[in-house]
């Protein structure tokens, strides 16, 4: 068997070198990633490693026993597809198989890069960083309110921070949701006793205060940027991968790239969504462990065999909330609500063409697990019954 060569050690990749395995690949599989840290999964550090209840969250893979060739620290620079080889600073790894895994980045606030205090919240690093400024309950201000955004006003908070949230849209999660939605969201906000400034575009930070543009000043004992993430695929300029106008390497259905023999996977892919009719870039945990599979099933055929279909799933915790979402309401035609935003427990449910294409829940698990089948399942369902919090949704 030809040996696959996995790019990025996040949870994309090392999914990957897992999933070959599990799936009976023999041949050599090798691991490269840019960090010098075990592997380790992102969704704890804006969570419990932020606040310390958790050391590390190093993934628990045996890599040696699994005869995985993990090289950490090492950042791959180039890619020569017509020679199947990679450039590390180690020198040429060659391929037979190459998975790109490299994952995101996150975008940063231009004029704030290196200044003192502000901070990024992507890598363990990021994190490690942060943990002794949180401890110190400092002044925080937040840029951006989306998700990352969000988790880390709710840890800010519980270290006993003062926290104010600018945000440029006049609303929150405004990339994610319909306002009908972040509506009662922005509330959760000011009841957890963070302020939150939105339509506010952020001028300059200096060491200490944060200038916004209509000429506010914020002090701030500790700045943290969440205005989103791009697919780190900056490496590949002039490698002939091709990739879409957000970055993203654009793979097939079968999460092939435009290059033979070269696969693409999590963060820093776009899929085509047969199920949705669209292609979709998702940048979430479940698309990290889901799609893996499907490029291990296709390695070991040795054929396009399996399709990359699913109903993208994440969930996101904060303020005192479990959010958790399943499918992806852009062509949605009906927007449907289970029970009282102003509650702690409430869901959204979309419609298309008289079927559940996404659902959104806050605190009710079983609304999104049970709508998440409906989704996978696509029959039609009574919108009275889906509207009514009473009626399981597996009913309607
Ligand atoms: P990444 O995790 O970004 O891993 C890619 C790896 O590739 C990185 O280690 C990088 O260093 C390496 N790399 C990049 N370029 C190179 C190169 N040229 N050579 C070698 N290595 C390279 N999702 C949820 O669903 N729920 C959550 O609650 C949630 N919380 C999150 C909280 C935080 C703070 C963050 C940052 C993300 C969160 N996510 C969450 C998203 C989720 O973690 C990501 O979708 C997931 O990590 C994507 O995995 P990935 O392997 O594709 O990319």
């Amino acid at each position: 068997q030809r040996g696959v060569v996995i790019v990025g050690a996040g949870m994309a990749g090392v999914q990957t070198a897992v999933a070959l395995r599990e799936q009976g690949f023999t041949g050599p599989v090798t691991l490269l990633g840019a960090e010098p840290h075990q592997p380790y999964d992102r969704p704890p550090l804006s969570k419990a490693v932020l606040l310390g209840k958790a050391e590390d969250s190093a993934f628990d893979v045996d890599f040696e026993g699994l005869d995985i060739d993990l090289r950490l620290g090492t950042e791959v620079t180039g890619l020569r597809a017509a020679v199947h080889e990679l450039d590390t600073e180690a020198g040429p790894v060659p391929y037979g198989i190459l998975v790109l895994a490299t994952g995101a980045q996150p975008l940063t606030l231009p004029g704030t890069e290196g200044v003192p205090g502000v901070h990024l919240l992507r890598t363990l690093d990021d994190a490690a960083r942060l943990r002794p400024v949180l401890a110190a309950s400092p002044r925080a201000v937040v840029v951006g309110a989306g998700w990352i955004g969000a988790e880390f006003a709710t840890a800010a908070r519980e270290a006993g921070c003062e926290v104010t949230v600018v945000e440029a849209a006049d609303r929150v999660l405004a990339g994610a949701l319909p306002a009908e939605v972040t509506e009662p969201m922005a509330r959760w906000y000011r009841e957890a006793g963070a302020e939150l400034i939105t339509g506010a575009k952020v001028a300059g930070v200096d060491e200490g205060r944060v200038l916004l543009a209509d000429g506010r000043v914020l002090p701030a004992g500790a700045v943290v940027v969440g205005i989103g993430a791009r697919p780190a695929t900056g490496w590949l300029d002039g490698t002939g991968v091709e990739r879409g106008p957000d970055g993203s390497v654009t793979a097939d259905a079968y999460l092939r790239t435009s290059l033979p023999d070269v696969y693409a996977v999590g963060d820093c892919a776009s899929f085509p969504s047969g199920r949705y009719g669209t292609r979709l870039l998702v940048h979430h945990w479940d698309n990290a462990l889901q799609g893996p599979r499907t490029v291990a099933a296709n390695i070991l055929a040795g054929e396009p065999a399996q399709v990359y279909d699913p109903v993208p799933y994440f969930w996101s915790e904060q303020f005192g909330r479990f959010v958790q979402y399943a499918g992806h309401h852009g062509g949605a035609d009906t927007l449907l609500l289970r029970g009282d935003p102003a509650g702690p427990a409430w869901s959204v449910c979309w419609l298309r063409d008289g079927a559940l294409v996404a659902v959104l829940a806050v605190g009710r698990p079983r609304d999104l697990a049970q709508g998440r089948k409906l989704i996978e399942t696509g029959v039609p369902v009574d919108p009275a019954k889906v509207a009514d919090p009473g009626t399981p949704l597996k009913s309607a």
